[in-house]
């Protein structure tokens, strides 16, 4: 009989997919639900349990791990007589992993202090790679206690994990992540049109920016992408344009300026309004080939 805790998993996406069968590798034993079928036989599969509801999936859980896409789900996932709140036991610890609004964040614990269920955000970064390799880095707002109590469970599923500070703070560090991702990957693919169009050999000119100062985790995880103009997701622009939304409002509340932040959050609303929101992040590249003249690869 395992004495870990017994979580509940609720968004089994590109991320809370890979994620949640690591803690079912480190032992752990995970009821899940998600609104697709074959995200919920994939669970099954990999040795976890599929509800058919979330009040089932939480119901005897001591965790219970949230993972879906944004501030509205995570509120219809949490409230109402068929969320979290109302159907976990007194004393559970949400573990919520999405990436959404410092508020809904703070908001979300403050209401379940009142049924006497505790919160930590827990935002991550790393994408689906460092999901499935158990690498990402996990940044958490919350109490010292609570923190502690789900590092554990935390390092089955990150290598970097970091209290930040009050509840929303994971929050707040996390959309400082997504600003510099997409500015960093448009950067990389302004560099890699115009390389292309000097007729360099773009393999070889990515590798040896990776090795000096203009190399990143961007540019290594997504130098293929750029190459093969595979923009399979990944990381989807309907996100990233979630995220870059979180962090202009969010620093338009504290008064920081973020002029490059700013253009960049146009550049991705734009490529979704052109029908790319679909595709990962680094279709960034299909903008500034437009720009540029070029027509991108169908
Ligand atoms: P996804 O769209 O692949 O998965 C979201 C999951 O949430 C889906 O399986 C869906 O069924 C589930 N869901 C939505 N509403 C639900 C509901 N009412 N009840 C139950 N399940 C529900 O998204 P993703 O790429 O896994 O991203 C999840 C979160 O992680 C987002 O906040 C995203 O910004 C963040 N994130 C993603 C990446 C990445 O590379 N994909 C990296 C870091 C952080």
């Amino acid at each position: 009989m395992s004495t870990l805790p017994k979580i509940a998993w609720i968004g089994l996406g590109i991320m809370g997919s890979p994620m949640s069968e690591n803690l079912i590798k480190a032992g752990y034993d995970v009821t899940g639900f998600t609104l697709e079928q074959d995200k919920l036989d994939r669970l099954a599969a990999a040795g976890g349990t599929a509800a058919k509801s979330i009040a089932e999936a939480v119901k005897d859980a001591d965790v219970v791990v949230t993972m879906v896409p944004a501030s509205p789900q995570v509120e219809a996932i949490a409230y109402g007589p068929d969320g979290i709140l109302e159907n976990a036991k007194s004393g559970a610890l949400i573990v919520d992993m999405s990436s959404i609004t410092p508020q809904t964040s703070v908001d979300l614990a403050k209401n379940a202090k009142e049924k006497g269920i505790r919160v930590i955000d827990a935002p991550v970064s790393g994408g689906e790679a460092g999901a499935i390799e158990a690498v990402l880095s996990i940044m958490v707002g919350g109490e010292q206690a609570d923190f502690d109590e789900a590092k554990p469970l935390l390092e089955a599923l990150g290598k970097t994990i970091v209290l930040c500070g009050p509840h929303g703070s994971g929050q707040t560090v996390k959309a400082a992540n997504q600003l510099i991702v997409a500015v960093n990957i448009q950067a990389c693919a302004e560099a890699v049109v115009f390389l292309e169009k000097s007729g360099v050999d773009l393999t070889a000119a990515l590798d040896v920016l990776n090795g000096g100062l203009a190399g990143s985790t961007v540019l290594t995880r997504k130098k293929d992408n750029f190459l093969n103009r595979d923009f399979k997701p990944g990381f989807r622009i309907d996100l990233h344009h979630k995220d870059m939304g979180i962090v202009t409002d969010a620093a338009r509340n504290v008064g920081a300026s973020l002029p490059v932040g700013a253009v960049v959050a146009q550049l991705v609303a734009s490529l979704r309004a052109q029908g790319d929101g679909g595709l990962d992040h680094s279709a960034l590249l299909r903008s500034v080939e437009r720009l540029s003249g070029e027509k991108p690869a169908a």
